[in-house]
């Protein structure tokens, strides 16, 4: 392992022990149930959107590591961006984790989030990584319960 990859590992960890966001929303304006069979992680999603913006968001989760810290880097990533930027924040993630781009992401404008690289290497991870921003998605879309399947 480099010491780049060292240091993700780290954020990653750090993420999973002490998760951002991580509560229940008592009046949410929308909210979405995740599940990844392949991992058995699950999600509850919460958001408070305000002339289109994403207020507040925070999520309960059950699941491995890499679940966890990508859902909590995904609400400190979104928080404060119109509906439209955390769609397009969710495609940038995709392309990032996927490599659907060939490596070619904007990963400037992902913070931290590029932590989360390393599990395009790893096809079943990408799904572990991507559950919280499916069910970001379904909130947004009226979906009230998402699977990565
Ligand atoms: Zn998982």
């Amino acid at each position: 392992m480099d010491e780049l990859e060292e240091l993700y590992q780290e954020i990653v960890l750090e993420h999973n022990r002490k998760p951002r966001n991580f509560r229940k929303m008592d009046d949410p304006t929308c909210t979405s149930h995740g599940f990844n069979p392949f991992c058995g992680d699950t999600i509850t999603l919460y958001m408070t959107l305000n002339d289109d913006v994403v207020t507040d968001v925070s999520f309960e989760a059950a699941g491995c590591a890499i679940s966890k810290a990508s859902a909590s880097l995904m609400t400190q990533a979104i928080k404060g961006q119109t509906v439209d930027e955390a769609q397009e924040t969710f495609g940038k993630f995709h392309d990032l984790v996927t490599n659907g781009t060939n490596g070619n992401v904007d990963d400037e404008s992902l913070g931290d989030l590029v932590v989360l690289a390393g599990v395009r290497s790893f096809p079943t991870r990408i799904k572990c990584a991507t559950l919280s921003w499916h069910a970001l998605r379904g909130a947004l879309e009226g979906e009230e319960t998402v699977s990565t399947e």
